[in-house]
This record gives C-alpha cells, sequence and structure tokens, in this order.
C-alpha cells in the first residue's frame, strides 16, 4: 500500500435551491405524486422551448465568487445526447465548453490541522434527467419526470485530493458552503447533494496520473469514504497481481461495501455535444456579478476567522463551530450570554454535550431541545460556582429530557455546589477518620493516594463539593495542617 499514491477527483452535484425548474415553471418541491410536477418541457414535447431561470444563474455566480473562481462573461448551454427512458428528449441539457463557472480554490482542514487548497476546474449550470421505478412494479419499469428539469450545479474538482479523507473533507466544505450560500439545502438522503468519485492510484513519486474508475452517485460522506478506500485496495491488487485498471464506471453497493463495473467509460465525443440552438448564450455583465457579490453572506473561513480572533478559539475549534450558519449563530448566541471572556467554556459545551446529544437523538440544531438561552442559563451556574462542570453534564441531561431550565433542576435535585468550607472540612474529618491506614500512607510519602481522598470526598457528598476549595482543604488537613 504504501509504494502507492491515491488520487482522487470529485463531480459534486448540488440540486440548486430555486422554485421552478430550470427550464420550465414546473415546481421542484420533493416528494410529490409522479409526473405532477413535469410540464411539456420537462417532457421533452417537441415545438416546445425552454427558457432560462435567472436565480439558478445568480445561485451560480454567486458560488463562483465565493471560490474566488472566474464568472464567464458569456457561457453556452450544449445538448449532451444519451439514450435513456428517464431522459424523454434524448439529450441532456448542460454546458461544456464555456462554463459559467471555472478555476477557484477551496481551502480544506485535514484531521491533523493543516490547510490544503483544492482547486476547482469549472462548475457548470444543467438539468437533472428523471427517475426509473422499479419497485413494486412487476415486469415494468416506471418513469418518474418529477425530477427531469431541476438545477444542477456540477462542481468538477481537480485530482488534488490524495486520501479518502480528503475527499470527505473537501466534500463536506463544498456542502458548507452551499448551505451558507442558500444555493442548496444540501439534503443527501433526497438526493439534493451527490457526487461521483474518480479514483487512480500511482507509484509514489512517478508523475503520469494512473487510469481511474469513476464511482456513480455517492449520497453519503460516510459511502464516498468507504467506496474509495474499496476502489483503492482493488486498483492496488489488481495492479500488483499483473493486472491493469481499465477506465470505466463503477457502481457502490453499500451493503456488500463494494464497487462493480457498471459501464466502461464513455468519451466525451460519444455525447456529441453541439451548442443547444434553442437557448441563447448567458451573458452576464458587471453589474449582475456586483449585484450577487453584495448578496454574499459571512463565509465560511470568515466567520472562522473571525471567532478565532474575537474569541480566542483554536483554528480547529473555529473551524466546527462555523460549519454551518446555524451552529455558528447558536454558538454566537450563548457568547452573547455568558460573555466573550468565557468563549472556551462555550466552545467546548457546544461542540462537546449539545453535539452529541443532536448526534444521539439525530436533530438538527434548529430544533435543539436545549436552546442557545437555556445552555446560556446552565453556563452561567458553572461561571459562579454554583455547580461543577461535571454535576452540569447532569443537569444538563435533565434539561434536554425534562425542557426545564438549569435553575429549577439545580433546585429540584439539590444539586448546589457545598461551598461552604466548614462543610467540606467535616466531610474530610470523616473520612480521615474512616480511612487511617491510607492517611499514615499518604504521609509517608504515597503522593498518589491524594486522589483516593478526593474520590471519597466527593463520593460522600455525591460529587458536590466544589473541587478547587476541596482540593486546597485536603491538601492541607492531610498534610496535618489546619484549613
Ligand atoms: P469526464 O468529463 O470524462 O468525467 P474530466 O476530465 O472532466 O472527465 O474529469 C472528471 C473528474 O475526474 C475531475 O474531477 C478530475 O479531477 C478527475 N480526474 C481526472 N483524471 C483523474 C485521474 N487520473 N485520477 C483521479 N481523478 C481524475
Ligand atoms: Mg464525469
Amino acid at each position: 500500500m504504501s509504494n502507492w499514491e491515491v488520487v482522487i477527483g470529485l463531480e459534486i452535484h448540488a440540486q440548486l435551491a430555486t422554485k421552478s425548474k430550470i427550464f420550465s415553471g414546473s415546481p421542484t418541491a420533493y416528494g410529490a405524486p409522479p409526473n405532477t410536477q413535469a410540464d411539456l418541457v420537462d417532457l421533452g414535447f417537441p415545438g416546445v422551448l425552454p427558457v432560462l431561470n435567472q436565480r439558478a444563474v445568480q445561485m451560480a455566480v454567486k458560488f463562483g465568487l465565493a471560490i474566488d473562481a472566474s464568472v464567464a462573461p458569456r457561457s453556452v448551454f450544449a445538448r449532451k445526447n444519451y439514450f435513456y427512458p428517464d431522459l424523454p428528449k434524448g439529450y441532456q441539457i448542460s454546458q461544456y465548453e464555456l462554463p459559467i463557472v471555472a478555476r477557484g480554490s477551496l481551502k480544506v482542514m485535514l484531521d491533523d490541522g493543516t490547510v490544503k487548497t483544492i482547486g476547482i476546474t469549472r462548475a457548470h449550470l444543467e438539468e437533472d434527467a428523471g427517475k426509473s421505478l422499479h419497485e413494486g412494479l412487476a415486469n415494468a419499469t416506471g418513469i418518474d419526470l418529477n425530477r427531469a428539469g431541476t438545477p444542477l450545479l456540477e462542481i468538477v474538482s481537480e485530482p488534488d485530493m490524495r486520501s479518502a479523507k480528503e475527499a470527505v473533507a473537501y466534500m463536506k466544505k463544498i456542502h458548507t458552503l452551499v448551505r451558507y450560500l442558500e444555493i442548496c439545502d444540501g439534503n443527501m438522503q433526497e438526493g439534493s447533494f451527490r457526487c461521483d468519485a474518480n479514483v487512480s492510484v500511482r507509484p509514489k513519486g512517478q508523475e503520469k496520473f494512473g487510469t481511474r474508475a469513476e464511482i456513480k452517485n455517492l449520497n453519503s460522506f460516510r459511502f464516498v469514504e468507504k467506496a474509495i478506500q474499496y476502489e483503492v485496495a482493488r486498483q492496488v491488487e489488481l495492479i500488483e497481481g499483473g493486472g491493469t485498471v481499465v477506465q470505466e464506471t463503477r457502481l457502490y453497493d453499500s451493503d456488500k461495501d463494494e464497487t462493480r463495473s457498471m459501464r466502461s467509460k464513455e468519451e466525451a465525443n460519444d455525447y456529441r455535444y453541439f451548442p443547444d440552438p434553442d437557448l441563447l448564450p448567458v451573458e452576464i455583465d458587471a453589474a449582475f456579478i456586483a449585484s450577487v457579490r453584495a448578496s454574499l453572506p459571512e463565509l465560511p473561513d470568515q466567520k472562522a476567522a473571525r471567532f478565532a480572533k474575537d474569541f480566542a478559539l483554536s483554528a480547529y475549534d473555529a473551524g466546527v463551530l462555523s460549519a454551518s450558519r446555524e451552529l455558528g449563530a447558536y454558538f454566537e448566541a450563548v457568547i452573547a450570554g455568558v460573555g466573550a471572556g468565557h468563549a472556551k467554556l462555550a466552545a467546548n459545551w457546544v461542540m462537546g454535550e449539545l453535539s452529541s446529544a443532536l448526534n444521539r437523538d439525530n436533530i438538527d440544531i434548529e430544533n435543539a431541545k436545549v436552546d442557545p438561552k437555556q445552555l446560556t442559563g446552565l453556563l452561567l451556574r458553572i461561571v459562579d460556582a454554583t455547580i461543577s462542570g461535571k454535576i452540569a453534564k447532569e443537569v444538563f441531561e435533565a434539561m434536554w429530557s425534562e425542557g426545564k431550565p438549569a435553575d429549577a433542576i439545580i433546585e429540584a435535585k439539590g444539586l448546589r455546589q457545598i461551598t461552604d468550607a466548614g462543610a467540606i472540612e467535616g466531610v474530610i474529618d470523616a473520612v480521615m477518620a474512616a480511612n487511617p491506614a491510607q492517611l499514615a500512607d499518604y504521609r509517608s510519602g504515597k503522593d498518589k493516594l491524594f486522589g483516593f481522598f478526593v474520590g471519597q470526598v466527593m463520593k460522600a457528598t455525591g460529587g458536590k463539593a466544589n473541587p478547587a476549595q476541596l482540593n486546597e482543604l485536603l491538601k492541607s488537613k492531610l498534610g496535618g495542617g489546619n484549613a
């Protein structure tokens, strides 16, 4: 394995969040009964003409500006010809030689914290095809053309990624970006965000790329990672066994965790691309670009940089907290309540307890059962030493399941921290009296037993002794002094 270098390029399809289709007025909403959202244009009737949806163009330009790409002053729609039952026209309208967006790049943070820049060759507008239905149909295939004509932005990367993990990191970053820009809802179950992964291997040190296989239609980050890992192992084994990789399209079967050959790779000339005579070239002027630029939100990298600077967070924390607009907004709302001086505490809680509860219950942050105000209420009780961080986790769980504010739970459960020195000393005395052997060992130099005494006192107080006070009092008492 270690003699091989992996090379990956992704083609990501992001469904643009327009209300109507790219060339017709039919709605794009998901989940309607088959063929109720396809008009004559989507059905490919002769004699009807496509009309370009301006919102789709705006969204593509927005993406282009966000990745520092060049936006073509003139781009052209082309027909990509092929036969398939879910494509009634016999061609897909796409862009070929002159895409609307070209030569951009995106910064991706890898697991070890390093930042890598991935080149983006192009992003072009195209229409989606329909869907073949097999389930519940004996000896027949149904065709649903609701999806036909749905606007897509196909984002093609340079072959810049060198591992499955890098590919996933890049795909996640694009996912973050299109959702920030509000040009795609990012829903992967519904197919609004999916990718084709091009994978090849080459001997380390060799400049020339190996032959690639293209794995089609991956619709989860986990599948992207697993499919690439499988494919890399397959190619290496094949080559080391004396075989050669053929250029082909493959499908990933997630049940079996393997990729299978679907068809040999078609070349561009198989598609007989030519400019679509039904559509004018798209001409974009400086005023249009300026208006789209003015609509750009704070971008993920900008937000991360601001978090790192204003709240003194590590690049890693700032990156996690800016991974979605919603998460960033939640975090900032907590900061507004606890103060920027406690940003690290807020960051730990949002990335820790809150995120794991959301993951565990599989809910979005907008529906979190503890909202920013309630979390603020909890963190303020840590800050003013009413409860310890450890007890706070217990309170958080209760808040999550009971929907009550922190103070109510702390009172009801009697979780208030013991900060009365006299009370803590009393417990220490009792613990010392009950453990004379350990006390003697400690005093004769077994320092490690300090932890034992902390544990005993915490046990006796139900974890409620103020940890800092306990430490100090215990040190003095065990040492034979008076606190
Ligand atoms: P096509 O249009 O036939 O799919 P492209 O040349 O446009 O081919 O490339 C599609 C994707 O494949 C791009 O993301 C590109 O980076 C990637 N790619 C090209 N060559 C290789 C290779 N040898 N190994 C891995 N990925 C590659
Ligand atoms: Mg391709």
